[in-house]
């Protein structure tokens, strides 16, 4: 188990919004140096769908999330290691990110069974039974070789309630000090814990405070964006940042809207991920200042303005909507012109975010975020909620 002071990362302050929970720092990770607030790109097979990693390098990505479990089914992590790792597998100098794979089972696999060794699932080759636990998911994990690593968490739909939440939470911390053991490379993979307890406040309280007692270097909520509502999804966030340590990065799993990411970065959290953005642009969906563009639309047909006038993306420098609008059933081309842009799109809403906490304009920054989202100033109540709770009061103009 790591002791103190041999985590291999380090988190540096670099300014604290005097008004909401928000913070701008610089996280160093074994293979690059990232600035939060962050937005993780999801990636499967190593690679985000339709991009390269010099294309990830040009948009200047720091950092991107790979699933453990399609890595683990392909190419598997026997050749993973073979290979030195994923980051030399795929050519990717920057920051990898690793969730344990559990997640994924369980939402992936119909005959996923939760028990206290781990999960046990159906293989998807043939129908022999396996077996995820802590240990091997750290194993895979390490063989990946991400800069940050996931505990495995015993996972319940956020939507349910009863003993079965506080089972899942005590079980989760069990996984942990399993996890903790089984991890063979502290010097130079950080794994995070991860703050479950469902949407009661109580559960999640005592998660955290389970949590910290371990030495560990960073911490994740989890359980999340799951279909809870909007006003449990934000009081469970600003709960578990409370309780979280100032001086070690906090990761909010499954968050991408942009509405969420600005919300979110107010009450306190440094990392977010979420497939949304690269999902969304397979459909044809271009994200903007002002919500979306829905480019299979006919009303982009003659329009030959770029997605964004002020997006630096290759594709906006390129490419003109009604272009867009013809090749958006070409998926293989405009998945890739789309994805470009939409990740351009949230890694400069971040840089945004993260200029504007160092330059103590924050709150305002906010503001004008809501008012180019909701022109109409129909700000959603709990968005309003939130912000409140951390002393920003929008103004409707
Ligand atoms: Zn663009």
């Amino acid at each position: 188990m790591a002791s103190k002071g041999t985590h291999a990362l380090s988190l540096r302050i670099l300014a604290e919004c005097k008004t909401t929970k928000a913070r701008a720092c610089k996280l160093k990770l074994p293979h690059y140096v990232v600035d939060t607030p962050v937005f993780m790109p999801v990636g499967t097979q190593g690679t985000l769908k339709g991009l390269i990693p010099e294309q990830l390098e040009e948009l200047d990505c720091k950092i991107i999330l790979g699933n453990t479990y399609h890595l683990g089914n392909r190419p598997g992590h026997e050749l993973l290691e073979k290979a030195g790792g994923l980051h030399n597998f795929m050519k990717w100098n920057r920051c990898l990110l690793t969730d344990s794979g559990g997640f994924q089972m369980v939402s992936l696999l119909k005959l996923a069974e939760i028990t206290e060794e781990g999960v046990k699932f159906q293989s998807p080759h043939d129908d022999s039974e396996m077996m995820l636990t802590p240990e091997m998911s750290i194993q895979i994990q390490n063989s990946i070789g991400a800069d940050i690593i996931m505990q495995l968490d015993d996972v319940v739909h956020s939507c349910v309630t009863g003993p079965r939440v506080e089972e899942a939470m005590y079980r989760t911390i069990r996984w942990l000090d399993r996890c903790l053991k089984a991890h063979q490379r502290p010097h130079d993979q950080n794994i995070f814990p991860i703050v479950q307890g469902g949407l009661y406040p109580e559960l999640r309280k005592k998660c955290v405070q389970e949590l910290i007692k371990r030495e560990v270097p960073g911490y994740a909520i989890g359980g999340l964006s799951g279909g809870e509502s909007k006003d449990d999804f934000w009081k469970m966030v600003t709960l578990s940042t409370e309780y979280l340590p100032k001086d070690k990065p906090r990761y909010l799993m499954g968050v991408g809207f942009a509405v969420d990411l600005v919300v979110c970065v107010a009450l306190g959290c440094d990392m977010f991920d979420c497939v949304f953005p690269t999902r969304t642009a397979r459909f044809g969906n271009a994200l903007v200042p002002t919500g979306n563009l829905a480019l299979k639309n006919k009303m982009y047909a003659k329009d030959f303005r770029p997605i964004d006038d002020q997006c630096p993306c290759s594709t906006c420098k390129q490419y003109t909507r009604a272009y867009l609008h013809t090749i958006v059933t070409n998926e293989t081309v405009s998945c890739q012109l789309l994805t470009v842009h939409n990740v351009a799109y949230q890694l400069t809403l971040m840089t945004s975010i993260q200029q504007s906490i160092i330059e103590d304009r924050f709150p305002q920054f906010i503001q004008n975020f809501f008012d180019k989202q909701f022109p109409h100033t129909d700000y959603p109540q709990w968005a309003l909620d939130a912000l409140a709770s951390v002393n920003v009061f929008l103004k409707k103009s």
